[in-house]
């Protein structure tokens, strides 16, 4: 058996030291040979010198490093690219995914399923917003997505070298990877752990990558949004033929509703929810724009530990 420890890395020099101490503990505890992928995502720290630091000294550990900032999903489909093991674990390098969980994800493949994914049973040093957002974000989620996805499960996870090739095929730009590796389907169970405080730093997914996170995960696994439109639609045409019928009545009676303000009224009502649409129909389009322009997911600026130049972008 060999494992494949993948973890995406932004600005976390403080804590790399302690992270590959962990990893290497935890590894050696299962005494088979395993690499560890250090995936810098265009970090403006020293990160990359404390990754180069750790190779010199440890050939297991190989760096993958951005040309720039390319996002946590990217960085850790990039890491899964590049692995050779016939497991590949993913884990976040500050430390809140404890590396000593590995041998139980190990545990539950050596008993034959081919994805595990950890489940937070708690989470520790979140702020209150973020606990609610997430748990409000998961329940949402699974009401419309075409697959199910755990709730509660970060990108912690282990997969079967075939789970990983499968993961290898989908190259669409806009990831979520915990729903991705739901998609494949194969045998998966999950195994509990507490989600720790951050070793150091602070969190670089501010409001506004986790709204892109939560659009993203919802354009990728479900139409709703698109087909609310449909249902707006003959909700609200219904209703004005109550009210043709209601006019025609009042008018058979000499009577009238008054008039300008109702008018404006409907009009800026539709309008509202006609942009609201447009909207929705324009977060699609961007995305189907983006996978029609075939970019590359990422760039690599230096590969150390690979052959030739490092796994394939495209
Ligand atoms: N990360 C990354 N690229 C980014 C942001 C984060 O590779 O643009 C890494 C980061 O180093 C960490 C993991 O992804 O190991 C999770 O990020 P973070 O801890 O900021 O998110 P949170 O755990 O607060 O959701
Ligand atoms: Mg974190």
């Amino acid at each position: 058996m060999t494992y494949s420890v993948v973890a995406p890395v932004y600005n976390e020099s403080a804590t790399l030291p302690h992270f590959y101490r962990r990893v290497t503990a935890a590894m050696g505890e299962l005494g088979d040979p395993y690499e560890l992928i250090l995936v810098d995502d265009g970090s403006r720290d020293s990160s990359l010198e404390t990754m180069r630091c750790l190779r010199a000294e440890d050939p297991r550990v190989k760096v993958l490093s951005f040309s720039r900032n390319f996002g946590h999903q990217i960085a850790i489909s990039a890491g899964i690219d590049a692995a050779k093991g016939d497991a590949v674990i993913v884990i976040d390098s500050d430390l809140q995914d404890p590396p000593e969980v590995i041998p139980d994800l190990v545990a539950a493949w050596k008993g034959g399923y081919e994805v595990v994914y950890a489940v937070r049973t708690g989470r520790k040093g979140e702020t209150r917003f973020k606990l609610a957002t997430a748990k409000l974000f998961y329940r949402l989620l699974s009401r419309i997505a075409a697959v199910d996805i755990p709730h509660d499960t970060g990108d912690f996870r282990l997969m079967d070298r075939r789970a990983a090739m499968a993961m290898r095929g989908l190259r669409e730009h806009h990831r979520f990877m915990r729903g991705l590796s739901s998609w494949i389907g194969y045998r998966q169970t999950g195994v509990p752990y507490v989600r720790q405080e951050r070793y150091a730093g602070s969190t670089s997914y501010p409001l506004r990558k986790m709204l892109k996170l939560a659009i993203d995960a919802m354009t990728s696994f479900s139409y709703l949004p698109l087909q609310l439109a449909t249902s707006f639609g003959f909700s609200i045409a219904g209703l004005s033929v109550l009210g043709i019928i209601l006019t025609i009545i009042l008018r058979l009676t000499n009577r009238t509703v008054a008039g300008q303000a109702t008018t404006l009224v409907a009009v800026l009502f539709l309008g509202g929810i006609q942009l609201i649409f447009l909207g929705v129909i324009g977060e699609y389009l961007g995305r189907i724009y983006d996978e029609v322009k075939g970019r590359p997911l990422y760039l690599v600026r230096e590969a150390l530990g690979f052959d030739e130049e490092g796994p394939d972008p495209r």
